[in-house]
């Protein structure tokens, strides 16, 4: 049982306010590898959360975004996720800033992979960035507004205590 939190740290190029693309109407799965506490099986294949699903825990002990029995120890396990009031801005390059706060029971979240869509704004134009891809670990398009280029680069994931 215990927080963990998904932290990221990136270098911003002519842009800020970087986050995941996260509402109820376009909710992100965030894709995770995950073990088990109790037994140690890593779960055999990444799972995703939405932090927009709920999902009812055994033996009335409310509701949590994720829900899964290890399949060796047979213990059922949960975890929920929120989003921290914090975006990535051009001022944090190279600081690592928590994106989201994961309520984890019986689950150890080993990786993230940044799969799904992220978006940010142009530093000095306001340009909406609504489709920026970071599997890759970097980002490059062109700021119209601005008339040049932007990118986003060094992106690393951390999950921490
Ligand atoms: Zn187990």
């Amino acid at each position: 049982m215990g927080n963990y939190y998904v932290k990221v740290s990136a270098e911003l190029n002519g842009v800020t306010d970087l986050c995941p693309v996260d509402t109820p109407d376009n909710p992100f799965e965030y894709t995770f590898k995950i073990e088990c506490t109790k037994c140690r099986e890593e779960h055999p294949r990444p799972v995703t959360i939405n932090r927009f699903e709920q999902y009812e825990v055994t033996g009335s002990k409310g509701s949590a975004n994720f829900v899964y029995r290890c399949r060796m120890c047979k213990s059922e396990h949960s975890a929920s996720i929120s989003r921290t009031d914090r975006k990535y801005t051009s001022d944090d390059n190279g600081k690592a800033v928590p994106l989201l706060i994961i309520d984890a029971r019986g689950v150890d979240f080993t990786e993230f992979k940044p799969v799904g869509q992220f978006q940010c704004t142009g530093a000095g134009s306001g340009t909406a960035f609504d489709e920026v891809d970071l599997e890759d670990g970097e980002w490059f398009d062109y700021d119209d507004k601005e008339g040049a280029e932007v990118s986003i680069v060094d992106v690393k994931w951390e999950i921490t205590n």
